[in-house]
């Protein structure tokens, strides 16, 4: 069952724009022939977190964001076990005038670590074993990607499962991609082990994501890609063509993030529990 799916939003229309649910992303309008920073590689930040779950902004805010402070092509929100932020944000996306591609997401909680759903459209069930979620996104037509693998907190994908996953038989279950760079705090933890497993034995595409929860946080961590597209972002990844790039939060930006956290966790509940008050979407 998919939430609420805005009207019209069967596939691309004429140019180049619109919606395509069964892909999975909204495309930009207007949008140029070349990647926004200039260049020949786009840049792709698919781990953001909206107020729908425990980031600190609205999907509307992060859209805004986005196009006038960033030079991103592709960005996805990625709720914890929420894809209607996603949605709407898709809703909200293909009814504006924006320059980069949204794709829609997920993180999932599995048994063994946060997965990121990618170009899926409709929810993954939650803390399922890792087998099963990665099965279960592929069958839905979606990418999956270790989030901050082996970092000790939050729950992350470690060495054992991730050799798992490598040596499994079924032909569904595996990661199209590592998180090989992820600036938080728990992604800084454990670089070095996570860049040499992966070098040595799982050779995977790795990616750079922000895993933001405030709008500064958005585009510091990146991938660039060949081309500037959604459709080019998912293709290069197969392709193997990604490179994984960022900066890390330093100590007071992390603290910083877990009191706006706070602060706007207590806002969203009051304002999820007053009737009538829906700015927060
Ligand atoms: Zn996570
Ligand atoms: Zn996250």
């Amino acid at each position: 069952m998919v939430g609420r799916i805005p009207d019209g939003l069967a596939g691309p229309r004429a140019g180049g724009r619109g919606v395509s649910l069964a892909q999975g992303f909204s495309a930009g309008r207007e949008r140029g022939h070349a990647p926004r920073g200039g260049g020949l590689r786009g840049r792709a930040d698919m781990h953001i977190h909206s107020l729908y779950s425990d980031g600190t902004a609205s999907v509307t805010q992060i859209l805004e964001h986005v196009e006038q402070h960033t030079d991103l092509d592709v960005i996805a929100i990625t709720d914890h076990e929420r894809i209607d932020g996603a949605l709407r944000a898709c809703e909200l996306h293909a009814g504006g005038a924006h320059s980069f591609d949204l794709v829609i997401g997920e993180e999932v909680t599995t048994r063994r670590g946060h997965v990121l759903a990618l170009f899926v459209t409709e929810r993954i069930p939650a803390l399922r074993p890792l087998a099963e979620t990665l099965h279960a996104i592929h069958a839905a037509g979606g990418v999956a990607i270790a989030a901050h693998p082996l970092a000790p907190l939050p729950l992350s994908v470690g060495k054992r499962s991730l050799r798992g996953v490598r040596d499994h038989a079924h032909e569904d279950v595996y990661f199209d991609a590592l998180e090989l760079f992820n600036p938080s705090y728990a992604g800084r933890t454990r670089q070095g082990a996570r860049l040499e497993l992966n070098a040595a034995e799982l050779g995977l595409p790795g990616v750079g994501n922000s895993d933001a929860h405030v709008l500064e946080g958005i585009g510091t961590g990146f991938t660039t890609f060949a081309g500037h597209t959604a459709t080019d972002y998912r293709a290069a990844l197969l392709a193997g063509d990604v490179t994984a790039d960022g900066a890390h939060w330093t100590s007071t930006h992390n603290v910083d993030v877990y009191r706006r956290q706070l602060r706007a966790k207590l806002r969203h509940l009051w304002h999820t529990v007053k009737p009538g008050h829906d700015d927060w979407r």
